[in-house]
């Protein structure tokens, strides 16, 4: 069984972003970017059931600027066999990567390479749409299990554990299907050095959009970025009553 996985370039989680002086974005100008941290969850969740004789292929797919070779590559380099860039620079930035233009490049992989099972992250960190997958699997017809936290798969069935509001949902898919990570599925490994010296190797194709026969203009136009407003300072208080008085008379949460 082919597993195929999204993997996402985003501004690295330990960066502050800047937004543009123009509004028009987040500034990415030489801003670490890395691999999104819920994709890093899928990438091992689809090695470790290669580990596990259950899949036979692990593919991974990006699509962006082509700097996210670089990205590809750690995925290789922590056992991904194969790597697949749709490379659309123009697309690139706030407004260009949007999940149903995400989605339909990633249901073209799928048509190509017939894979039984994708796994994507719950969200990518940049614009938490928390959308792609979901949309992908209509797109594609698969059957779908967001926010995985446990993923067993037997007899062309995955069994897979959700985290819900409120507590765990346990369903059963038919294969194919989408599955995206949450935080507590696993974690992932580091990339040793011959690792990642054997990741240089691995096959890595480029495709554009056209090849693929993908029209990929984005539907929604971004209007403005703003950062979020500033806190204001807080206050302390000298005993409960006290406290209770200022939640009355100036936050107003209680009358
Ligand atoms: P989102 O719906 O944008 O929050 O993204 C959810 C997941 O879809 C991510 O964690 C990735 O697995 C996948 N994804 C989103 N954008 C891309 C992209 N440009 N390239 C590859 N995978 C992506």
């Amino acid at each position: 069984m082919k597993a195929l996985v999204g993997v996402k370039r985003v501004i690295d989680f330990n960066v502050k972003p800047r937004v543009k002086a123009d509004g028009s974005g987040v500034d990415l100008a030489n801003v670490k970017m890395s691999m999104n941290p819920f994709d890093e969850i899928a990438v091992e969740a689809a090695v470790k059931l290669k580990e596990a004789g259950i899949v036979s292929e692990v593919v991974v797919v990006s699509l962006g600027v082509s700097a996210c070779q670089e990205v590809l590559r750690t995925a290789l380099a922590v056992g991904a066999d194969r790597a697949i860039l749709v490379e659309c620079d123009e697309l690139s930035g706030d407004t260009g990567l949007q999940p149903l233009t995400v989605a339909k490049a990633l249901k073209a992989i799928c048509d190509r390479e017939q894979p039984q099972l994708v796994i994507l992250g719950k969200q990518a960190i940049d614009d938490d749409a928390g959308q792609t997958g979901q949309m992908l699997a209509a797109l594609a017809g698969f059957a779908q299990a967001t926010f995985a936290s446990k993923v067993v798969i037997a007899d062309g069935e995955a069994t897979v554990t959700r985290e819900v509001d409120g507590g765990l949902q346990t369903i059963a898919l038919k294969l194919p299907a989408v599955i995206t990570t949450d935080l507590r599925l696993n974690t992932p490994r580091y990339a040793t050095l011959p690792n990642i010296m054997k990741a240089k190797k691995k096959p890595l194709d480029v495709f554009k959009p056209g090849d693929l026969g993908l029209d990929l203009t984005p539907r929604v136009k971004t209007l403005k970025v703003v950062e979020p407003p500033k806190r204001k300072g807080g206050a302390l208080v000298p005993d409960v009553p006290a406290l209770v008085d200022r939640l009355r008379s100036e936050a107003k949460v209680i009358s």
